[in-house]
């Protein structure tokens, strides 16, 4: 790695980079010094930035008459010396993206509400729908930088979605679509570790290497650090991170023994439960496990078998009335059927249009999967949207219950319970079962090969922008998408029987 030379001098730390060093000493070395290493963002961290410049601009009117600092990160200078112009002049009733710079940290803060005597609430807007334990440093560095820089601030906030927000229509009433937690008591209290996690920033950044850290769980905590593939590149085949279910306390129990790679596990380890010593059983001797009755359990199913798979979005801001925020909308389904001479039938539905897809989602199954025949699904997504389908929808709700009255056969249970495979590699999901167990069925020749990636292509379907060329190639991308979903299952059926 070259490394920069004749050391410069050292970057300010922002907000961001704060936390990142909050989460690894490594990972603000790497974003400060190597960004190249940094992946670019991807089209669902896009849709979840994009998703949280709108609600923080939305939450603006939550305190409105304010004056917004336009200048983007590149001029974050420029902002800082515009800001100070404003708090010096006549009286605003709020600053938006103001800029602050304190002992060498810069911040902008999202809301800046003029109080009483002269003083400003500090607000930071969080597309969550509560306040997280990381969320509390994040608002002590602003509070830091704040009242170093000489403003009174009165109170320090969070505004965040309000999950028991309905959605009735029209405009949002902002006063029920934020919830506003003053956390004040909880930044304060966190104030006094700053300066040395700040002094322990700076000499991880002085360094002339980046910080020795390996991998571990702080890799997802707070977040999913976009490092991961290089710090993890050349390591184990089988890190224990991939033990099912692995707790921390277990986590912490291996690595206190030095043990990174599940093949390292001596047999008798303590700690482990029946899965992972089965996992861990598997992966030492590199062989597969299968419980034969998993097959009698197949041999269960009733005709005609139905093999259903849902897709569905969440939009952070509610669409359609009697909705919440991230309320999860089902909006296509794929049903494979299987007759008793084992024929293959296979039927769909995607809702086009921006209108509110359940109704006729809920119609259309009702219509496919009939009075009988098992409802073979891969998790339990399937059983609870039908439940929410009931409860949105009271007039169908006698008959879509009556689909989850004995009929549903969930297979994720059964292969979890059943079945190892060390290519699973710890996971469960049907993206890790069919390649080991279905070699020759993949999601490769597809253009949506995942459950995130069909509902940001649905999202961008029904948008009035998107041109009709363009739906028409998602909507086929989709159907595509949702029957090979079926057809793993069918497949899977079918090995798991026959093996
Ligand atoms: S992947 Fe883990 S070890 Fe590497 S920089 Fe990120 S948090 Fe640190």
């Amino acid at each position: 790695m070259n490394q920069p030379t004749g050391r410069k001098p050292l970057p300010k730390l922002s907000k961001s980079s704060f936390n990142a060093g909050l989460q690894c000493l490594k990972r603000l070395y790497l974003e400060s010094f190597h960004r190249e290493l940094v992946p670019p963002v991807d089209e669902a961290q896009q849709a979840v930035f994009d998703a949280g410049t709108r609600i923080g601009e939305l939450a603006r009117d939550l305190y409105p008459g304010g004056t917004l600092l336009e200048q983007d990160h590149l001029h974050i200078n420029d902002a800082i010396a515009e800001t100070k112009k404003i708090i010096a002049g006549p009286p605003v009733a709020a600053i938006y993206e103001g800029g602050f710079l304190f002992d060498d940290v810069r911040v902008r803060v999202d809301i800046l509400p003029r109080t009483a005597r002269g003083r400003h609430d500090l607000i930071e807007v969080k597309s969550t729908t509560s306040v997280k334990e990381e969320h509390i440093p994040d608002v002590a560095i602003q509070l830091y930088v704040l009242e170093g820089a000489g403003v009174k601030v009165g109170r320090a906030c969070l505004a965040h979605l309000n999950k028991e927000y309905v959605y009735p229509g029209g405009d949002y009433d902002l006063r029920q679509l934020f919830a506003i937690e003053d956390v004040t008591a909880k930044a304060e209290e966190y104030l006094p570790s700053i300066p040395a996690a700040l002094k322990e920033m700076r000499l991880a950044l002085a360094g002339a290497q980046p910080p020795q850290v390996r991998p571990g769980r702080q890799c997802a905590n707070p977040h999913d650090c976009p490092l991961v593939d290089y710090c993890q590149e050349g390591r184990t085949g089988h890190p224990v991170v991939q033990l099912p279910r692995a707790s921390q306390s277990l986590l912490a129990l291996l690595e206190s023994a030095g043990i990174e790679d599940i093949r390292d596990i001596y047999a008798g380890f303590a700690g482990l439960n029946q899965l992972q010593r089965r996992v861990r059983d598997c992966v030492v001797n590199n062989r597969a496990y299968l419980n034969p009755a998993i097959r009698r359990e197949l041999a269960g199913l009733e005709h005609p078998v139905h093999f259903l798979d849902f897709e569905s979005f969440n939009p952070a801001l509610p669409l359609y009335p009697g909705t919440r925020p991230y309320q999860v909308i089902p909006f296509q389904w794929s049903d494979h059927v299987m007759g008793p001479g084992g024929k293959l039938a296979h039927r769909e539905f995607l809702h086009d249009g921006s209108s509110d897809p359940r109704e006729p989602l809920a119609r259309s199954l009702l219509k496919t999967l009939g009075r009988s025949g098992s409802i073979v699904v891969y998790s339990g997504f399937e059983e609870t949207r039908i439940r929410e389908l009931s409860e949105a929808l009271p007039h169908l709700a006698k008959d879509l219950l009556a689909l989850l009255d004995g009929r549903i056969v969930d297979l994720h249970p059964l292969v979890r319970d059943n079945c190892y495979h060390p290519d699973f590699h710890g996971s469960f999901s049907l993206k890790a079962v069919l390649p080991a167990l279905v070699p020759e069925l993949g999601y490769g020749d597809l253009d949506i090969t995942n459950g995130q990636e069909a509902s940001l292509a649905y999202a961008e379907m029904i948008d009035q922008a998107t041109p009709d060329s363009r739906r028409q190639e998602i909507r086929a991308d989709l159907l595509s998408y949702c029957g090979r979903d079926t057809e793993a299952m069918v497949r899977l059926v079918d090995t798991l029987r026959g093996a």
